[in-house]
């Protein structure tokens, strides 16, 4: 295909792409396939002659679409949103069109001084300080293991680098026991080992580290010749939201000279509204913060807004600079690959500006809003319904259940089965203290208050004789 041709697919792309959005809500939001069905259906060897883009374009229709689940359905209650607003997705276009390699400043100026400005916007809009700066990583994983390293390096003296980690005390890294397991891949990956993650007891009803075991254990392990690093804390964790307490987090770290990092991947955006900062207070004495416009806010798989309060240290961990990456005579300026572990980046500062300026922080906080007040409408139905439980309270648009009475954990798995089966929406389930529980989760894009009556119609109606 050359370019000429191109505009016909494109427009073609973009209607399909209306009337696939436009027809969501009749679709079963979770694929009904059997595992095998697409690899089958796919030829095992790669074609040698060149084949029509009809054909191709048929295929995609027959062969991919009924195996894919519906992320941007309105009634995609499981696990989190994954948004691609309407903007975010012009913006990808463009950026896939120009395809600037985004390493250095000099290999893109405009997208390297986007990313400034846009990580600025950002800072500004979920109310931290001026003094952090960021940068836009593919992920919250990728963050975390950015900060992860940073906090062996620092504990390191810089060293770990250089000498690996043989021959140096163990390492140790501190977090609650509800963290995401990307934390958990982080320390095996910067080499400290899982044994050296220290997992605290949670307490209270938003499940947040006990401060106090963290202390003794942080003392604890000093006497015994170990090297306390530093501390991953979180904002709305994956399993039902637990939220540490960031500033009582960051005291025991400023008194034992460790470095925080926070993982607020899904919660970071409910953040554009005041009322909500509360679930992060402190959070202006973290030294790392991360979260994912890629999730709620509606930028488009991948963009994580990673924040540093000394961008230094994180450099100085992952900065290397071989002759050909030198940008000799541009001095001053940000090369954004020396804080990230790829080197090559996308231009995904683009979709950002798209985003905000077309909804405006106004438009994206109303949505919020909406989406957590609807749950929360959701979870008073559901605790007035007869046989059912919520086991953990709404913390932001997040609430688990279960149906209540003998057998729970089977009723309650039969529960979700049969929802997930039946199609109009979608959730998933996890653990809590030991019982199974299903959660509930809001934040699509095109959500209405409609789509949670339909959830409530189905979750009452399935559990019915169970
Ligand atoms: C989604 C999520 C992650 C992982 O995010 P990625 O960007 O997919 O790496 C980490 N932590 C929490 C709390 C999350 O919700």
């Amino acid at each position: 295909m050359d370019w000429e041709e191109f505009p016909r697919w494109g427009r073609k792309v973009a209607d399909w792409s209306a009337e696939y959005h436009g027809t969501l809500r009749d679709r079963p939001v979770r694929a009904p396939l059997e595992p095998g069905a697409t690899l089958h259906a796919l030829p095992e060897a790669p074609p040698e002659a060149p084949e029509p883009m009809e054909a191709i374009w048929d295929d995609f229709e027959r062969i991919v679409m009924p195996g894919i689940t519906h992320w941007q359905h309105p009634r995609f209650f499981a696990y989190f949103n994954s948004n691609a607003a309407p903007a975010s997705v012009l913006a990808e276009y463009l950026a896939a069109t120009i395809a600037p390699q985004c390493m250095l400043w000099q290999t893109s100026p405009a997208a390297t001084e986007m990313e400034t400005r846009m990580m600025e916007w950002l800072a500004e809009a979920v109310g931290l300080p001026g003094d952090f700066r960021g940068v836009i990583q593919d992920s919250a994983s990728s963050a975390t293991l950015a900060a992860v390293l940073t906090m062996r390096e620092r504990a390191l003296g810089w060293a770990g680098n250089a000498q690996g980690l043989p021959g140096q005390a163990p390492l140790r890294i501190y977090c609650s026991a509800e963290v995401h397991s990307s934390i958990d891949r982080a320390i095996w990956v910067a080499g400290i080992g899982q044994d050296n993650l220290v997992k605290l007891p949670v307490q209270g009803a938003l499940r947040a580290m006990d401060t106090y075991a963290l202390e003794r254990a942080i003392e604890q392990d000093r006497a015994e010749g170990m090297l306390p690093a530093g501390i991953v804390a979180c904002t709305g964790a994956t399993g039902m939201g637990a939220c540490d307490d960031i500033a009582a987090v960051c005291e025991v770290a400023r008194k034992h000279g460790l470095y925080v990092h926070v993982d607020a991947a899904w919660a970071g955006t409910a953040m554009l509204c005041p009322e909500f900062r509360t679930l992060w207070a402190g959070v202006d004495q973290a030294d790392s913060v991360v979260f994912n416009p890629h999730k709620w806010m509606g930028a488009q798989f991948d963009c994580s807004a990673h924040f540093l309060r000394a961008p230094e240290d994180l450099t100085r961990t992952l900065a290397i600079q071989p002759e050909y990456l030198k940008t000799h005579g541009a001095d001053g300026v940000v090369n954004y690959s020396e804080w990230s572990i790829p080197l090559g980046r996308r231009f995904r500062a683009l979709k950002l500006w798209f985003l905000i300026r077309l909804h405006g922080l106004a438009g994206l906080r109303e949505m919020l809003r909406n989406h957590v007040r609807w749950s929360q409408d959701l979870c008073e139905r559901l605790r007035a319904a007869p046989g059912f439980e919520i086991v953990t309270e709404p913390v932001l648009s997040l609430f688990t259940f279960r149906l209540a009475g003998e057998d729970a954990d089977a009723r309650t798995l039969t529960l979700l089965q049969r929802i997930n089966d039946d199609g109009r929406i979608y959730l998933t389930q996890t653990k809590i203290d030991g019982q199974l529980v299903i959660r509930f989760q809001a934040g699509q894009f095109c959500a209405e208050a409609r789509d949670f009556d339909t959830a409530f119609e189905t979750i009452t109606e399935l559990a019915e004789g169970i």
